[in-house]
């Protein structure tokens, strides 16, 4: 454990300091932040000291990407959520939005700290530890999760950079440097395990012992991580963050039971139900969106920032010993679409397909018909078989029943040739929408 001090503080205590911490941020965004300030005057909460603590948040106004977007000006690139001069801010990140133009977010020196410290802690609890070699593939630079490659200093890790796009460079990396860990995004963590296998490549055999996943929800779906751990013969973790908040604020330990937050003290967790937005407790077994706050930001602290994250809550003891939350990723918000009243999680679509393993590669694609969230069944999914598999029937068809009976939806199977769905060397979308493709 990197800092057992912090990590296995009790909860409550820890509660109590974040909520002291929160306070004096609430005092700091009234007094820097013009976005929050009439924010919070138009939603009746004229003080900090009105706000309340950390008990009263549920009744604060939620916070959208695009309202912080839509803040920005020629004058002010950032947003109207700015709270510092530019001579403290120490560097400033881009993360790519839907719309094609980039969010900045800016950091402090304190804030950079924060987060190499948080996303240090999430990285470490994987089991990696100081001395050992670790690859990584994320072409980062110019995006947050380059404050993750900082961690890996952190820790004492001898890292490898290597970016994303060339598998040849990494195998070869892997055989001769005899990394004892990798870092993926799950889709390219699978598209790996294909690629070494089409080439006699044993990268079951190599020197990685821990493949930590992140950056797109998907390596903590059993299947779909057994199938990764099988590939690579090695354990693998999960690690998520959410750019605008920060980077790997959670990480998941060597029980694999979910991530911890390592950003406990640097940011609070709360869940909403994200169709009315109420405030749902973080208690073991909850469910629903992720919503989080800064608790000692400097540069553009955020309140009850929306992740679009959908994320079960764990809060049972760890054998680990570290006493943080621990969440699971289903899926994103977004990705989420309604068949007849039923939520479905894309997801959730391919965990119960790849149970059709070695019979399908386990690769999916949910094509809605109707534009948005809501669809009338049956939801068209394309399957992709196994390499020399053939369509039949039968398995569409046990496909369909599988599907209807594990999450109640009715759905329209295609079986589709090995290798014609898209394989993306980074991340994977699960969804296309009849008129993207077609149009
Ligand atoms: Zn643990």
């Amino acid at each position: 454990m990197l800092d057992p001090k912090v990590e296995t503080r009790p909860w409550p205590e820890q509660h109590a300091i974040d909520d002291a911490a929160y306070r004096t941020q609430l005092d700091y965004l009234f007094d820097r932040s013009a976005f929050y300030r009439a924010k919070l005057t138009e939603a009746g909460l004229a003080s900090a000291e009105v706000a309340g603590g950390l008990t009263e948040i549920g009744s604060l106004p939620l916070t959208d990407k695009c309202e912080l977007r839509a803040s920005c000006t020629p004058d002010n690139p950032i947003g109207a959520h700015l709270c510092c001069t530019p001579r403290e801010i120490v560097r400033i990140y881009s993360t790519s939005g839907t719309t094609g133009t980039p969010s900045y977010v800016p950091l402090t020196a304190s804030d950079l700290e924060n987060w190499v410290t948080a996303s240090a802690r999430s990285y470490a609890a994987s089991g990696i530890t100081a001395g050992q070699r670790i690859v990584t593939t994320y072409n980062a630079g110019p995006f947050v999760a380059g404050a993750a490659l900082a961690a890996f200093d952190r820790i004492g890790l001898c890292h490898i950079p290597l970016g994303t796009g060339n598998t040849e460079r990494l195998m070869l990396a892997i055989d001769r440097l005899r990394p004892e860990a990798a870092v993926l995004t799950p889709s390219y963590a699978a598209y790996c395990i294909e690629w070494a296998a089409e080439r006699g490549f044993d990268l079951r055999g190599s020197s990685v012992e821990r493949v930590l996943v992140a950056g797109e929800p998907g390596g903590g779906e059993p299947a779909f991580r057994a199938k990764l751990e099988a590939g690579w013969g090695a354990t693998v973790t999960e690690a998520m963050g959410i750019g605008d908040i920060g980077v790997s604020l959670w990480g998941e330990c060597e029980e694999q039971d979910g991530m911890h937050l390592g950003a406990r003290g640097f940011v609070h967790a709360e869940l909403i139900d994200p169709e009315t937005g109420v405030a749902v407790g973080m208690d073991d077994g909850a469910a629903g969106e992720l919503v989080l706050r800064h608790l000692q930001h400097r540069a553009a602290p955020l309140l009850r920032f929306r992740t679009r994250d959908h994320v079960h809550v764990r809060t049972s003891h760890c054998r680990c010993g570290r006493t943080s939350p621990r969440v699971r990723c289903i899926g994103r918000t977004d990705d989420m679409l309604i068949v007849r009243g039923v939520n479905v999680f894309p997801s959730a679509v391919r965990e119960v397909v790849s149970a059709f393993v070695p019979k399908v590669s386990g690769n999916i694609l949910v094509r809605p018909r109707a534009p948005g969230v809501k669809q009338e069944p049956p939801l068209p999914v394309n399957v992709e078989l196994a390499r020399d598999a053939t369509a039949d029937a039968t398995l569409a068809e046990a496909i369909r029943d599988r599907l209807r009976n594990v999450l109640v939806i009715q759905t329209h199977i295609d079986l589709v040739p090995w290798g014609s769905l898209r394989r993306s060397g980074y991340k994977s979308g699960l969804v296309e929408h009849a008129l993207e493709g077609d149009g």
